[in-house]
């Protein structure tokens, strides 16, 4: 089982990012609808289990508020083609 982490007060929340729910090919993520300190809405887990740990979220996340724990299942990352 992945160990998904949000750290809420280095958020910016979702209305302002939300990269982390449209980078998740699982849907983990979805509206706390609770405020940090900052006045963001920051986002909360849901069905954590069926994470794959591919860490795009972690990777993404523009300001590092996401620890995703777990080795890496596989990619999800788009294949580049080379010619
Ligand atoms: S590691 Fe991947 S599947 Fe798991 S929560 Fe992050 S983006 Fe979603
Ligand atoms: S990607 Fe990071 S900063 Fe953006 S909403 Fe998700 S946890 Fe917050």
């Amino acid at each position: 089982m992945a160990s998904v982490t949000i750290l809420k007060e280095a958020c910016k929340g979702i209305e302002d990012c939300g990269i982390c729910i449209f980078v998740c090919p699982k849907d983990i993520f979805i509206e706390s609808g609770r405020m940090n300190a900052a006045g963001y809405i920051t986002p909360k887990l849901q069905n954590e289990d069926d994470c794959i740990k591919c860490q795009n979220c972690m990777i993404y996340c523009p300001d590092f508020a996401i620890i995703a724990e777990g080795k890496k299942e596989k990619s999800t990352e788009p294949e580049v083609e080379h010619e």
